[in-house]
């Protein structure tokens, strides 16, 4: 659950752990204690807010959504867990996290992310018809990889296997012509319009698989890896093909 961490990140960690097993007055540190540590130390801690019933629905049916197409999209990171309880700034949260340390990644593995970060938003518009504010690092993260996809790694057909990226931020001048600006915008454009017909198409199809998540997760606040599995039926999706080229 932790690829990415350094020597440091995981010592922080441990040290976490022992502290919440020393605070149930336990002297060995059990699995529950690092899980908790970790799901602090990434989500931070837990929020106490008064959320109306509609709004708790509402939040169930968007974190289902993301859940949902982790396990539905192939090449998707598998799903660790979800929550409706508030955490940090975050009113729920699904957790998903790569089976191993990567530094290269697939066209696939991209648009499985894309289509995940905006499976809440396409529940919150299948089950409601409207969508609300809650997506916002949604769309973010939806932007910054279509972005990438695009003017870094010439993952678009139309402007080319060209890398137009920059990493010295606003200052930079544009190594491009406007028309090709135009170019990329309309790409990231299709991407993400491309990414949200295929995340309202596959929560269409499981509706009920949608429905029975969200009504687990307004029961039970929380599910993990497992009980995601039980509720929905589904097995986790294959991994994804190695990528060989450097
Ligand atoms: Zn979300």
């Amino acid at each position: 659950q932790t690829p990415g961490s350094v020597g440091a990140d995981l010592r922080n960690l441990v040290n976490a752990a022992a502290l919440y097993a020393a605070r149930r007055g336990s002297s060995v540190v059990t699995m529950a204690d690092f899980t908790e540590s970790i799901e602090k130390t990434l989500l931070g801690p837990e929020r106490n807010i008064l959320l109306t019933p509609l709004d708790r629905e509402r939040i169930a049916y968007h974190e289902s959504g993301h859940a949902l197409l982790g396990l539905l999209v192939s090449g998707a990171d598998p799903v660790r867990k979800v929550t409706i309880i508030p955490r940090g700034m975050a009113l729920g949260v699904t957790v998903q996290s790569p089976i191993d340390d990567r530094f290269n990644y697939g066209e696939d593995y991209l648009r499985a992310r894309i289509v995940g970060a905006l499976g809440g938003r396409a529940a919150e518009s299948l089950v409601y018809g409207v969508v609300t504010t809650g997506a916002e690092n949604d769309l973010q993260q939806v932007t910054q990889i279509a972005h990438e996809m695009v003017v870094r790694w010439g993952m678009s057909p139309v402007v080319g296997p060209l890398n137009y990226a920059h990493d010295d931020g606003a200052a930079f001048q544009k190594p491009y012509s406007e028309a090709t600006a135009k170019l990329i915008d309309d790409e990231v454009k299709r991407i993400a319009d491309e990414c949200f017909q295929d995340a309202r198409r596959l929560l269409k199809e499981h509706r009920n698989k949608l429905d029975d998540l969200a009504r687990a997760l307004l029961e039970h606040d929380s599910l993990d890896e497992k009980e995601i599995l039980a509720v929905t039926g589904l097995t986790p999706p294959g991994k994804p093909p190695l990528v060989t080229h450097s």
